[in-house]
Formats: C-alpha cells, structure tokens, sequence
C-alpha cells in the first residue's frame, strides 16, 4: 500500500509552532505580505532576516509531539511506501525520525543563494549577510516559499499523488493551493482520502472519510490501524 501524507501548520502548532493565522492574520506582529513576499524582501530585507532568523533561533525551543512521531512510526513499517509532503518550514518530522520528507516550502534550516541560486543547510543567522558557502556572495536568502513563488518538488510529489493508495491531509486549511489540490489529485488517480484536522476545512466534502480533533491524538490513533491492518 503506497501512502501519501500531506501535514500542514495544524500538527505544528500543537508543539507549539506560531502560524501566521493565529491571531487575526499577523504572524508574530507581521502581516503575511511584510515578511512573506519576494517583494518585502527587495523592500526590507533586513526586517524579512529578523524575522526568519527569530524564527530558526525558536526551533530549538519546540519539539515533535505524537503526531510526529507517529508518522516517523509509520515510515518505519512502510519504508519508501510512504512520502511525507509537508508545508511545514520546521524540522520537526526529521528530529521525530522521519526521513522520506518532501518540503514543498521550504526550510528554516536551509539558505538558498540568489547569485548561484545553490541551497546549504543553514543553523545561524541571515541578516549579517554571510557568504555564500557554494560562491562566496554575500547574497543568501531563507530557503522558503514566498506567496508567489513556486514551491518545491512538485513534479515528485504529483508522481507520488498518482501511485498513491491512500492520501491523507494532516492539519490544513485546506485554503493554499497547490496543496489544496493534492485531495482531488490523488482521488483522480484512484486513491482513497482521509482529512484528519481540527476542524472542518475549505475543502473537507473533497474527502472519502473526514476525523475531526487534535493530530496528537488522531494520528497516532491511525498509524495504529494502519500497522494492525498490515
Ligand atoms: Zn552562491
């Protein structure tokens, strides 16, 4: 059985990750178009580092709850037959101990370079304006998918949709396209659906089966089927 594992903001926030719809669409004191836009980045870019940087700096202070670990369980049993596509920026999955992870929009932990366009692992901060570690240019960047940017690994990851047996949307809105595709994607291509979020989404009556309430508890509830089933 192939399995694919779409995660949004909502099994981040129960570590206790901020999302920018929080509180009144502001993210931390930012409105989404400061912070989150190539275009805030030409204006301010050192306002658009402080904020990435405050951000990378508070990943230590989080850590992966059941839901990670659940589906880090489930890779365990499953192997290449599972992917995990998450929008998450975090790297709460890797330290859960999953390794098939596809970030479709990017990582706090990486800084991509807008001179050789390379991307490196990155733990410190952007807004000194370090050098490039692939060219040397003082030129790097977040390695995220701004509003208005194509995010990453769609080719794999709409491969993935095709063969899949199961799609399974983890704690999103179900309100940011591409993502918001990936239901009637892999239906379209045979797979069965499974929505586990916290509340009805934008696009829940897409979904063979719909579980409401904390990922923390569904999840680990459901890699329990899943692995009994097997
Ligand atoms: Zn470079």
């Amino acid at each position: 059985m192939k399995v694919v594992v779409l995660t949004g903001a909502g099994i981040s926030a129960e570590s206790g990750v901020p999302t920018f719809r929080d509180a009144d669409g502001l993210w931390e004191g930012h409105r989404v178009e400061d912070v989150a836009t190539p275009e805030a980045y030409d204006a301010q870019p050192f306002v658009v580092h402080r904020f990435y940087d405050a951000r990378r700096k508070a990943l230590a202070a989080v850590e992966p709850n059941a839901a990670h670990h659940a589906l880090a369980r489930l890779e365990e049993a499953l192997g290449d037959d599972l992917l995990v596509v998450t929008q998450n920026i975090d790297d709460l999955h890797e330290r859960a101990g999953s390794s098939r992870v596809l970030h479709m929009h990017g990582e706090l932990l990486s800084a991509v370079c807008r001179s050789c366009r390379g991307r490196s692992r990155w733990e410190r901060d952007l807004v000194d304006l370090p050098p490039c570690p692939r060219c040397g240019t003082p030129d790097l960047r977040p390695d995220v998918v701004w509003f208005g940017e194509i995010p990453y690994e769609m080719d794999r990851i709409y491969l993935a949709l095709e063969a899949a047996d199961l799609f399974v949307s983890i704690g999103t809105s179900g309100a940011v396209y591409p993502a918001a595709g990936f239901v009637q994607q892999a239906a379209a291509y045979g797979a069965r659906t499974l929505e586990l979020n916290l509340q009805t989404s934008e696009v829940t009556t897409l979904f063979d089966e719909t579980r409401q309430g904390l990922a923390g508890e569904l999840v680990p509830a459901w890699v329990d089927e899943v692995l009994v089933r097997r």
